[in-house]
């Protein structure tokens, strides 16, 4: 006697119910944008949701971000191992806690920060530059407030002179913090932050300079030295105190390892605060940023807060409270398993590539490359005849290809100037660069073939007129056709590119 049957007829009947294709739970309608009522076996959830992911571009392929897309199976197992930890938790992971402060010492010395032998360097891991920008930016305004205060002065219009090229966190911090945001605008053929006009546009209220290293639109590193000498001199001319932080999201893990000579960090004096995003040249998954004060006075205590109710008391700065370990553990396994001399030969690797791809456009004889040898291994390039629609097209041809490069207007005063950019990250080897460069090409060919004009149309139209339908005007006579009557429907309607443009602020999003 059967006392329970649980399962339904379909899962209990056959072996053929272990097989996802099999059972209904692939045809069975689901419900968008609601919870299910039922529950549906596991091994369907997996597949049905592993399905639909295949349509996401592949990762490797997208060209578009600075963002890891690789890493050692060790270092993927590890983050595995811990993905169930809450990094928030200090008191009850304290190793984990003690890997991110030693990440924190490893770039404020990667970085030049005065910390003496028996010192600890200031320092949080943050879940990217964008979190680290918005506490390094919080602590140059409560630094500056308070001086005014003290000073008896006006502290309720903050500013920070920035290059208009920078990334879009910077203009969130602005809106979210209530900072005015002074860009310098661009022009054609300068597309970094020009440093005799920012330190123009300084005033009183100005609470830092942000120079960028390794600017997001064509990977130029901005002259921070020159910025630092400027600023020096026009602070012992105002009397002003006016400091500056580098974003250093995408060039932090570069110029140390190849160009350990350049002076942009905390070498400079007037360098309080540097933020470098781990998930990019840091070689750790998406997740990862870190944000280093050159010392303890350059951030206010009042923002630090500190928390018992975990156990110990445990001083927190970050804009969220709970948050992934894994980014932590794999940002410490890259340092440890790499070194100096592992991050050097793969930035090298990476700028032999940049090289390869620039080369190789170039010969094409149709674009004009808009990087600089120096800086970020990425290679930014634009039609020589500015034609601005061939670069959105070229992007999308690429995309039948399999790559993901995007195109993109500069911010103001270059707006005009439309550009192809490719990120050049460690898993993008030589056999790809050439395979990217044969596609470029064939995409080119396809692009000439492809008529861009509208097409012409011509139509005869042979008009007997019949008495009484046209008229009574006899043989003579004109044939009006209304304008709105007539139209051209394509046979393919296809949008070429949308451009959303914003009434005000960034368009692009790119990282
Ligand atoms: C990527 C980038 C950012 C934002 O960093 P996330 O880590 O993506 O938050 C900020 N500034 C620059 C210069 C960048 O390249």
């Amino acid at each position: 006697m059967v006392l329970s049957v649980v399962h339904s007829q379909e899962e209990s009947s056959s072996s053929i119910a272990s097989c996802v294709f099999a059972s209904r739970y692939i045809q069975d309608p689901l419900p968008r944008y609601k919870m299910p009522e039922r529950s549906i076996p596991k091994d369907a959830a997996y597949q049905i949701i592993h399905d639909e992911l295949l349509l996401d571009g592949n990762p490797r392929l997208n060209l578009a971000s600075f963002v890891t897309t690789w890493m050692e199976p060790e270092c993927d197992k590890l983050m595995l191992e811990a993905m169930n930890k809450n990094y928030v938790d200090m008191d009850e992971y304290p190793v984990t806690t003690e890997l991110q402060n030693r990440c924190v010492n490893i770039i404020a010395h990667l970085f030049n920060a005065p910390v003496g032998e028996a010192e600890k360097a200031v320092g949080v891991s943050t879940v990217g530059s964008s979190e680290a920008i918005m506490l390094a930016g919080l602590a140059f305004k409560k630094k500056w407030q308070n001086k005014r205060k003290a000073e008896g002065k006006s502290y309720d219009k903050p500013n920070i002179v920035t290059g208009a090229n920078v990334q879009v966190c910077w203009e969130k911090f602005a809106r979210y913090f209530e900072v005015e945001l002074k860009e310098v605008k661009l022009s054609e053929g300068y597309y970094v932050m020009d440093p005799f006009k920012a330190v123009q546009m300084v005033d009183e209220n100005t609470i830092c300079v942000a120079a960028i290293l390794g600017s997001t639109l064509n990977g130029e590193f901005e002259d921070v030295k020159l910025l630092n000498d400027l600023l020096v001199q026009n602070n012992t001319n105002t009397g002003w105190d006016t400091p500056i932080h580098v974003d250093a999201a995408s060039g932090g893990f570069i110029a140390p390892f190849l160009y350990p000579e350049l002076e942009w960090d905390f070498r400079l004096p007037l360098v309080k605060s540097i933020n470098v995003s781990g998930h990019k040249y840091g070689l750790v998954y998406a997740g990862i940023g870190w944000v280093v004060w050159r010392s303890k006075e350059d951030l206010p205590e009042e923002l630090i807060f500190h928390i018992n109710y975990l156990g110990a008391d445990q001083p927190t700065f970050t804009l969220n409270f709970s948050k992934g370990a894994s980014p932590i553990v794999g940002q410490y396994y890259q340092f440890l398993r790499l070194g100096s001399e592992g991050y050097k030969k793969v930035m090298q690797n990476c700028m032999e590539s940049a090289r390869l791809l620039r080369e190789g456009l170039e010969k094409m004889g149709q674009f004009e490359i808009v990087s600089k040898v120096k800086g970020i291994p990425l290679v930014a390039f634009a039609f020589k005849n500015q034609n601005k629609s061939l670069a959105f097209k070229l992007s999308k041809a690429l995309r039948h290809y399999g790559w993901i490069v995007p195109a993109y207007t500069m911010p103001a005063n270059a707006q005009h100037v439309t550009i192809l950019r490719v990120v050049i990250r460690e898993d993008l080897g030589r056999q790809l660069v050439e395979k990217l460069l044969s596609h470029v090409e064939c995409a080119l060919g396809e692009l000439v073939e492809t008529p861009t004009m509208a097409p012409k149309v011509t139509f005869t139209i042979k008009v007997r007129p019949t008495k009484g339908n046209l008229g009574s005007g006899g043989d003579g006579g004109t044939l009006h056709v209304p304008a709105t009557s007539l139209y051209w429907e394509p046979e393919n309607p296809e949008v070429i590119h949308k451009e959303v443009q914003l009434s005000d602020g960034k368009t692009k999003g790119v990282c």
